[in-house]
């Protein structure tokens, strides 16, 4: 009893001794391990100042699994990724850190964001949207309905779009009035190509709910007018929308001028054609006079093609203008019609008389040996742009 008791004493710190051997020999290697693990992150944010992706990516993963607990690095890792078109290591990466259970909330959202992130590029809409929808209620809410709208819009998914829009309007995060309308519009002609007119016009209704003054909705109700026969409905829609977006009318000028006339409004739409001819010249403005014209009964002093098309290329030397003089009947001793078109011509042909850089595109007048864009020699062909 005696003997073992004595054992005891001599035994016990003897396994004192070794335990704190053994203790101090852990510490040292965690400690190691703790540099170890900063020196391969700071070698690799080293090599991505100096460019070289590759390397720093090596150094990262070598980082990640010394110490697979550090989130950043995760991040910065799968960020590399998805910049460099890895898309599958990214979604990796991404999904690794949501299984996680020690991840917090933020980070989480933050590993789901990127996801989402990852599945846009590598161009898997579905999947992206999925986990944007996975982000509603955090901090990413909004981003991700913003996301989801671009989506929507991106895959031609206009139900969607429009939902998202109007969800993004009511969180009062800006308008989204203009784009709801449009959402709504392209949903009415769907609606029109799938021969479901009531469809139709219930999309139409809420395009025009929307945004009221938008102009596409105007523009296709006045069309729906027009086709169902109501001519004075029509000519109603557009001149609404002549008021609310007058730069818009060379887009309707000719189906203003039509409806007008089955409307037996072409004296007032000649005044107002005229008036928008004045303040925006245009050769859709001219076609619309001219059917216009043609309505009208024969009168003294009122204007011929070829004079209505020389005043328009007078004010406005485009081609259009000149191609419209010389279709009209044209007298050959009018020169300063012939000036005009000539004057006209030569304006358009300037652009095309310039030298282009074969190297990078750059435009000159002149012919240059060494390109001032670029500074490469020799790269600007002897030949004009239209001669190429
Ligand atoms: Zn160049």
């Amino acid at each position: 009893m005696e003997f073992d008791l004595q054992w005891l004493l001599i035994g016990l710190p003897i396994a004192f001794g070794f335990g704190w051997i053994a203790s101090r020999l852990d510490i040292g290697q965690w400690k190691r391990a703790q540099r170890e693990a900063p020196k391969a992150y700071f070698q690799g944010l080293n090599l991505l100042l100096n460019e070289q992706h590759d390397k720093a990516i090596d150094a990262f993963i070598e980082a990640v699994q010394r110490d697979p607990d550090t989130t950043e690095l995760h991040f910065a890792l799968g960020n590399m990724f998805r910049r460099r078109g890895e898309f599958e290591r990214a979604v990796r990466v991404h999904q690794h850190l949501l299984q996680r259970a020690d991840l917090g909330a933020a980070d989480r959202a933050r590993a789901q964001h990127a996801l989402a992130q990852d599945f846009v590029k590598a161009g898997l809409l579905d999947r992206a949207d999925e986990a944007y929808r996975a982000l509603e209620g955090t901090g990413y809410d909004i981003e991700a309905k913003l996301a989801r709208l671009s989506l929507a819009e991106r895959s031609r998914d206009w139900r969607t779009a429009a939902e998202m829009a109007h969800r993004l309007e009511s969180s009062g995060t800006g308008s989204y009035a203009n784009r709801l309308a449009h959402h709504w519009c392209e949903l009415s002609l769907q609606a029109d190509d799938n021969s479901d007119p009531a469809g139709a016009a219930d999309a139409l209704r809420r395009a025009r709910d929307a945004a009221p003054h938008a102009p596409r909705p105007l523009i296709i109700a006045a069309r729906r007018a027009a086709q169902s026969g109501d001519a004075a409905a029509a000519l109603g829609l557009y001149t609404e929308l002549l008021q609310h977006a007058p730069a818009l009318f060379p887009l309707i000028a000719a189906d203003y001028a039509t409806v007008a006339i089955q409307a037996g409004q072409a004296e007032a739409a000649r005044a107002t054609v005229m008036r928008r001819m004045n303040e925006q010249p245009s050769v859709d403005l001219l076609q619309a006079m001219r059917l216009l014209d043609g309505a009208a009964p024969a009168q003294a002093g009122l204007p011929d093609a070829g004079e209505r098309a020389q005043a328009l290329l007078h004010v406005q030397p485009t081609l259009s203008a000149a191609l419209a003089v010389l279709d009209a009947p044209l007298d050959v001793h009018d020169e300063s019609a012939l000036r005009d078109v000539r004057e006209a011509v030569a304006r358009a042909a300037r652009a095309q008389q310039r030298y282009r850089c074969a190297a990078c595109g750059f435009e000159a007048p002149q012919h240059f040996w060494q390109c001032p864009g670029c500074l490469s020699w020799d790269t600007f062909p002897a030949q004009r742009i239209e001669e190429l």
